[in-house]
Parts: C-alpha cells; structure tokens; sequence
C-alpha cells in the first residue's frame, strides 16, 4: 500500500536519521490505510559508542571505523507504524549496546501493507526476503496476478515458500535468476530479467545482500516518486548507461534520495522530484541515480526524466 526508501551517498550518516526519514515517510501515508508494517535497513558502519570511553580518553582499538556489513536487518508486525518504531528502536538500542558499536546506515526500505495475497501477519508483512539471509529483500505495492503460476515454476525448482503473500515470487525470482548467471550482472539488469516475468501491477524498492550499498526501484501501474535533494553546488550525478556499482570511482556526498509510492512522504526533505513512469527501473549506486526503461529497444540506455520542482 504504501512505499518509502531512503539512500545517501554519504556513509557517515547516523543510523537513528535514515531510521526517522523512513518511519516519517511511512506515518505520512497513514491516511491511505493499512494492516501492518515493516522495515529492513543495512548496518554499514559501526563505530565505538560513546561509552567505550575509558578513564576520560577514548580507547581507539584496530576495529575503529571499519567497515561492517551486517546484511539487512528486517522487523514487521502487524499494527500501527507507532509500535514498529519503537520496537525498532528497543532492537537497535539493545544490539548497539551488546556490540558497544554505534550504528550508520546508507540504504533502508520500508512499507505499509494493505494484504491482498495472504492475511495480514508478521510473515506476511513486508518487506520479504528470498531466504533467511536476505540475500534479496523486496517491498512491494500492488498484486502480482501471475503469481500462482511463478510459485509453482519455483517449487518445482526446489524453493519453499514461508508467506501466502503474491509478493514473494518476486525476491524468490531474483534469487532464481542470480543462483544461474554465469557471470555477475548489474543490479537493475537482474531485476530486469524478473520483470519480464510478472504481470500485474506493482511498484517495487529491491535492495540485495550481494549488491551492497545498491538500491533498485521499478514500477508498472503503481505510482513512485524519486525526490533528490542536493546540497549546493553538488555534482549531478546521473548515468547515462546502466553500469556496475563497483565501476564507479567517486560517491557524491551531497546528494541523498528519497524514494516514495507517494510526494506526500518526499517533500517535508525535498521538492526536487522525478516522477517514475511505467517499466522504468532506477538504479541507486556509488555516486549517482540511472533510470532505465524497460519497454524501450536499448534498456541499457538511461531515459532523461524531467526533475520537477515542487
Ligand atoms: N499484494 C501484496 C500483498 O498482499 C501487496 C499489498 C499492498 O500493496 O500493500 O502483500
């Protein structure tokens, strides 16, 4: 029912801000109803906390700084977005303290389900991973119609399934295809092979344990918006090809996104927006945003979007 994502360039930010943006987000589409909701984020830097300061000085140990990834942090239940961010909030207090780390965080997604496929339940909430790794971890607006047909090319390749929802045929899918690739394809590209496969309408945010520090989006008849919001005189930073995150050289720290089913959850943070249009794919890496077009001939090719000003 309802979509936000949240992403920055910039690796320095507090966990605690990418958390409030996507429960903000989620609270301003309250009003379009809802049965549960949920939220995965990455921990992708973990610093000292606080309280690892001993004796007045502050203990510098080799882990300072490091970069840590610890895949995606998923928590849903059923009821009101008031009651998953505390809970969120108890979980990440409590790990933070056992680790003595202090979290950061560069990409996170969240949704409000209106069920459609499977009763509203913990399980059935999204977002909804391909495994319990999370290895692809999707959340999803509106009913895949082929679903049932999906699910039972994907049983019979061995997969289980742990939701009623229509929505996991999705997350399953891109695993499906990725287990196959001979060799590593970029993120919008593989999300692009799954797309070919579903029929219905949807606006998707998939985000993937194999394609850290990466965001994917893509719609067909359910409505996203992109908001960007860039300091001053920052970098545009657009593809104009569909390329491997790990081509890219810089990351442009100015620049963070803010990616919505909704301008309501967009613009208390930005009123630079691109409205998606149907079988675009937007890719979110490194340094910079590509949107690709899945109904054109040359798909690796970015469509310029008007970025609009609110
Ligand atoms: N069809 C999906 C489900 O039932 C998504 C529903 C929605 O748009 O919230 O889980």
């Amino acid at each position: 029912c309802g979509i936000v994502g949240y992403y920055t360039f910039n690796l320095r930010r507090d966990l605690r801000f990418v958390l409030d943006c996507l429960f903000n987000g989620l609270k301003r589409l309250e009003y379009r109803g809802y049965d549960s909701a949920g939220i995965a984020f990455d921990v992708v830097d973990a610093y000292p906390l606080a309280q690892h300061h001993k004796d007045g000085q502050e203990v510098i140990s080799e882990e300072n700084g490091v970069l840590e990834s610890t895949g995606p942090l998923i928590i849903k239940e059923v009821g009101k977005v008031d009651a998953l961010e505390r809970m969120t909030h108890d979980i990440v207090a409590r790990d933070q303290l056992d680790l003595g780390r202090e979290f950061r965080s560069q990409v996170g997604i969240a949704h409000t389900r209106w069920a459609t496929h499977g009763p509203p339940s913990a399980v059935n909430s999204h977002p909804i991973a391909s495994d319990p790794e999370g290895q692809f971890v999707v959340v999803h607006n509106g009913i895949i119609t082929n679903y049932n047909l999906l699910k039972a090319f994907l049983i019979k390749h061995g997969e289980t399934f742990s939701t009623e929802t229509d929505t996991e045929v999705i997350p399953k899918l891109c695993k499906f295809v990725y287990d196959r690739l001979s060799e590593k394809v970029p993120f919008p590209k593989l999300v692009m092979e799954v797309l070919k496969k579903l029929e219905g309408a949807y606006a998707v945010l998939v985000k993937s344990t194999h394609y850290p520090g990466e965001l994917v989006a893509c719609k067909r008849g359910s409505p996203m918006i992109l908001g960007i919001k860039e300091e001053p005189g920052a970098r545009r930073a657009s593809f104009s090809r569909l390329h491997d995150a790990a081509d890219t050289k810089w990351r442009n720290e100015a620049i963070e996104c803010f990616i919505a089913s909704d301008a309501s959850a967009v613009i208390e943070h930005t009123k630079r927006v691109i409205v998606l249009e149907d079988n675009d794919v937007l890719h979110l890496c490194g340094g910079g945003y590509g949107i690709y077009n899945t109904g054109g001939e040359n798909v690796e090719e970015a469509v310029p979007r008007v970025l609009l000003t609110l």
